[in-house]
């Protein structure tokens, strides 16, 4: 069965300012989410992720192209899609003198329904562990995070927009954030979050697509892409590393970035460990360390191969 997009970007440009002044915040976007897939859209600050997002909710308006969310255009039918989605901003503002629950109630009565609505935000505050009868002036700003989560959940819309979801979250937190994903997609809802933490899109999303410089460098499986098998490898010997050694981890076909510092030897290794295990046992072996490649390191083996880019 075909998948169904839920959202659908073309040729979506934004410049800001005008004349010597002016910034390409992004060029020529586009891009589908699939109904019931969480998306990551990750980039480095000032990428261009906040513009995106605010495109789709309208806040701001595109210089060129479009986007359809629902297959509704994000302009003329704004209203309607903004009853269907959730949305949670990366600076969140809301009345600093009114309680969560004053707040809670006053959107769930905006969006109908309110007592269902109002009994589903007490589930998610209890989950997120949120005390909702605090004044917001009073929240932290991970406390105050949680509680935008709420309000943009809280009325199980069909399409989640998080813009930097876990910021100021501690650990914990967002772990129960990445099962409530979890739950959010088993239950064939869809969500499109932006962030530059790249292990947190490593855990929970399906796919990612990674902006930089307002352009659209690659969107993968994070399956397909996690599939690019290498790790760095550092091996600590007791005295030296022994003479030859490195000269001899060079000429192996799966070890590459070979570097020597003191009793340290670190390298990029693919494939099987065999080689590296007969190549240092000349040397008393105190530590042997595995680290996994970042994402974005991922990514650079990935595309260096000349793979097309794909959707
Ligand atoms: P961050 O992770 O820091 O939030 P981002 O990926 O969300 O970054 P954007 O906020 O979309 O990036 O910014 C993209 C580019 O557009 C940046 O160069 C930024 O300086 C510029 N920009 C954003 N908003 C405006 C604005 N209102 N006026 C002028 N330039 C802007």
């Amino acid at each position: 069965m075909a998948s169904e997009s839920v959202l659908e970007i073309r040729g979506l440009t934004k410049t800001y300012g005008s004349g010597k002044r002016q910034t390409l915040a992004l060029n020529q976007l586009d891009l589908s989410v699939n109904r019931g897939e969480i998306f990551g859209y990750l980039g480095p600050n000032g990428a261009g992720k906040t513009t995106t997002i605010r495109l789709l909710l309208d806040l701001i308006r595109p210089s060129s192209g479009s986007a359809r969310i629902f297959g509704l255009d994000t302009r003329a039918d704004s209203v309607e899609i903004h009853r269907r989605i959730g949305f949670l901003p990366g600076e969140l503002s809301l009345w600093e003198g009114r309680t969560g629950d004053q707040i809670i109630h006053y959107v769930a009565s905006v969006r109908g329904d309110s007592r269902g609505i109002a009994k589903q935000a007490g589930e998610l505050a209890e989950q997120l562990d949120l005390d909702t009868s605090k004044r917001v002036r009073d929240l932290s700003s991970g406390n105050k995070r949680k509680l935008g989560l709420v309000i943009a959940m809280m009325h199980s819309p069909e399409l989640l927009i998080l813009d930097e979801p876990t910021g100021g979250l501690d650990p914990l937190v967002q772990q129960t954030f990445h099962e409530m994903m979890d739950d959010y997609r088993a239950k064939g809802r869809t969500v499109f979050l932006s962030s530059h933490v790249l292990s947190e899109v490593q855990a929970i999303c399906d796919r990612v697509g990674i902006l930089r410089d307002g352009e659209l460098k690659a969107v993968e499986s994070v399956e397909k892409i996690t599939n690019v098998e290498f790790n760095w490898v550092d091996v600590t010997f007791r005295d030296a590393v022994p003479a030859g050694l490195q000269r001899q981890l060079e000429s192996l076909l799966t070890i590459s970035d070979v570097s020597t510092n003191g009793a340290r030897v670190r390298m990029r290794m693919a494939g099987d460990f065999d080689p590296l295990l007969r190549a240092i046992s000349s040397g008393y072996v105190e530590m042997l360390h595995v680290e996994e490649p970042s994402l974005e390191e991922i990514f650079l083996a990935f595309y260096s191969g000349d793979e097309e880019k794909t959707e």
